[in-house]
């Protein structure tokens, strides 16, 4: 597609997914099983094209967070393992089983009511069990885990694939992911040797990688933020491997206006100019994914200078400063993540000002956004 006519879009650079893939592959033991997420459209970069471009990538396998979001994948004919990385609901159960998901077990109810389903059946379910080690969200409470493994080991018409835990912190405190590493580690140990041999034992997502072992018996890893070109934290040997951005955000300029000083500025008039002003109309706002605290604090590029943003970020627009920007015009293109001229806004910026954290300025790309493929570096 052209961007020519579009308002406000995203460009996906598909060759930077491959060389992120290419770089985290080759930090990984050859035996390490990659795990694609790509719940919430792949990250706002659109799951059926990046999907495709992750297989080609040379990933092994699929994580999203739901049922729903696993048949966009096998609509688009991958036949690939696909996760479910968060609890199914008793009433989709059936249809993940209909679609060969690998479901994931949180609860011996989840267990038990996936048991009955299928019992009878000539289809087993394929299942991985998660274990609660710190995170108190998904999985099972580890002091109840063993007895969820028994059961599961039990089940004729079950198929245990897997089993694997989440860390709460790997991005900010290395000793309380240790902690959960070896509580997960532990648990393991009471798993009969044979049945543990056959499973997929993960518990890293990108942060992860920071401490990720080979030496453990994990032998695959749950890989988000990185793959899309962002460390979880800077400084990191996750940032040594200098992973690339695949996701800009443009938009256009609608209309470009003189203004006199005193003028306030968009809603609730939070902003008064000092001086008399040239002002440039975007065509963002909070309607496609710039939050509203990015108003009077965030800048955007316009042929290559950094322009702040002027008041109340709005619904379907945002106004910058281009009172010393040369002939700004109606149609340039205005860049509000990514690289423009010898400047570049990064995410990591944009959550300082909009007070995000960098999957949420991913996944909060709305859908009017149009999104734009490149196969090919420009
Ligand atoms: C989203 C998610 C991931 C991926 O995390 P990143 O930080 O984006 O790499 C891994 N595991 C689980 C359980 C998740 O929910």
């Amino acid at each position: 597609m052209s961007t020519s006519a579009a308002r406000a879009w995203v460009e996906i650079d598909l060759p930077a997914i491959d060389r992120n893939v290419g770089r985290i592959k080759q930090a990984l033991p050859p035996h390490v099983r990659y795990v694609a997420v790509v719940k919430a459209n792949a990250y706002g970069h659109g799951m059926p094209e990046v999907a495709t471009r992750l297989l080609q990538a040379g990933v092994d396998c699929f994580a999203v967070a739901n049922v729903a979001e696993a048949a966009i994948l096998r609509e688009i004919g991958h036949d690939a393992d696909i996760l479910l990385l968060s609890p199914t609901l008793p009433t989709e159960l059936a249809r993940a089983v209909a679609l060969g998901l690998d479901i994931t077990l949180n609860s011996l109810a989840e267990a038990q009511a996936l048991a009955a389903l299928v019992r009878g059946r000539d289809r087993r379910a394929k299942v991985h069990v998660k274990v609660d080690t710190g995170m108190g969200r998904a999985g099972v409470w580890h002091e109840q885990a063993a007895e969820l493994f028994a059961f599961v080991l039990a089940e004729p018409g079950l198929e245990w694939r897997g089993v694997y835990t989440h860390f709460s912190d790997a991005d900010h405190d290395q000793a309380f992911t240790a902690e959960q590493r070896a509580t997960f580690l532990r648990l393991l140990e009471t798993i009969p040797a044979a049945a543990r041999a056959g499973l997929l034992i993960h518990a890293d997502n990108s942060a992860g990688l920071e401490s990720f072992s080979a030496a453990a018996p994990f032998n695959a890893v749950r890989v988000g933020l990185m793959q899309y070109g962002l460390p979880p934290s800077a400084g990191s040997f996750l940032a040594s491997l200098r992973p690339e951005p695949v996701l800009s955000f443009h938009a256009r300029v609608v209309l470009v206006k003189d203004l006199p000083a005193g003028t306030a500025v968009s809603y609730n008039r939070t902003k008064v100019l000092s001086r008399p002003s040239r002002v440039a109309i975007v065509a963002v706002g909070y309607g496609d994914g710039v939050p509203t605290a990015a108003s009077n604090r965030g800048h955007f590029l316009v042929r290559g200078m950094r322009c702040p943003i002027l008041g109340r970020v709005t619904m379907d627009q945002t106004i910058v400063d281009v009172t010393d920007v040369p002939a700004v015009a109606v149609g340039d293109v205005v860049t509000i993540l990514g690289a423009q001229g010898g400047d570049r806004i990064t995410v990591a910026e944009f959550c300082a000002w909009s007070d995000c954290i960098p999957w949420e300025a991913l996944c909060t790309l709305t859908q009017r956004v149009q999104r734009v493929y490149r196969t090919d570096r420009t």
